[in-house]
């Protein structure tokens, strides 16, 4: 089981040590984790890696690297955040840390006249305004070569009915496929709340995201996927791929899901990943 996005306490809203989340992933069956704590990012400081703990978190991979060699892969990784005229603070971010996987983000979208939205705001997804920016800012992160893959793209499903996203997303495909940006399917979709659009109520244990309409028509133009729990404490250890995986492969859709080493791509077939469906 690969396992491509996940937290530690490094990013302050998350817990557990790198330790722990390790011993917990290689439990739940992952074989290969990267560990993706958020980046620094100019708008925000609480919720991420301060530039002064980086030295530490990579030292804290690498150790947990040698210590369970033989039982599981760890990769170096980050989630990055992204928005117009960061992309010089990013680039330099990362051309002083050699890694495996960078993920870009969009968790912050600056509205005009209004305050800065943040993507799990849910009743302000469905906005026009809003979504004019964030796709505008979506197709900026795909131009601008700083990811290996996309994170979350289609988390908006919490709080946008899903012909909207697609019409919003289907103008980028042509690009997500020209750029080589993998796709992620982040599993967090299947245990986070969603939008009611009758009541306007928060409800749980709706499957919103991935979108496996969106799924399809990125599978036609051969945009490679990443797979990532998402998993923010070590109870989330590899939470929801191999439930994600059983409901998407019987659709004869997804074939091959990829991870990065040293930021180059892998492919691995699906038939050759053990998951229930294929003990
Ligand atoms: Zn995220
Ligand atoms: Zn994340």
């Amino acid at each position: 089981m690969i396992d491509s996005h996940c937290h530690t306490f490094y990013s302050k809203h998350a817990t557990g040590t790198v330790d722990e989340l390790v011993r917990a992933s290689i439990a739940a069956g992952v074989t290969v984790l990267t560990i993706t704590d958020h980046a620094p990012f100019p708008v925000d400081s609480d919720n991420r890696l301060l530039e002064s703990e980086l030295e530490q978190y990579f030292a804290d991979i690498d150790s947990v690297r040698q210590t369970y060699r033989g039982q599981i892969t760890i990769l170096r990784g980050l989630e990055l955040d992204y928005m117009p005229g960061t992309d010089n603070f990013n680039r330099e971010l990362l051309a002083r840390y050699p890694m495996d996987f960078v993920i870009g983000s969009i968790h912050y979208v600056e509205v005009p006249d209004e305050p800065m939205v943040k993507v799990w705001e849910l009743s302000r997804l469905a906005s026009p305004a809003f979504l004019d920016r964030y796709f505008a800012n979506l197709e900026a992160l795909l131009d601008s070569g700083l990811v290996d893959a996309v994170g979350h793209a289609d988390t908006l499903l919490r709080g946008v009915p899903e012909d909207i996203l697609i019409r919003r997303f289907e103008p980028l495909l042509e690009l997500l496929a020209r750029s080589g940006i993998a796709f992620e399917l982040n599993a967090s979709g299947l245990r986070k709340s969603s939008l009611d659009s009758v009541t306007g109520m928060e409800v749980l244990g709706l499957w919103t995201y991935p979108s496996r309409e969106l799924l399809g028509q990125m599978i036609a133009r051969d945009v490679p996927f990443t797979i990532g729990s998402d998993a923010h404490n070590p109870r989330d250890a590899g939470a929801g791929i191999a439930d994600m995986l059983a409901t998407l492969r019987p659709q004869g859709l997804l074939q091959r899901i990829s991870y990065y080493e040293q930021r180059r791509r892998i492919d691995v077939a699906l038939d050759t990943l053990v998951s229930p469906s294929n003990p």
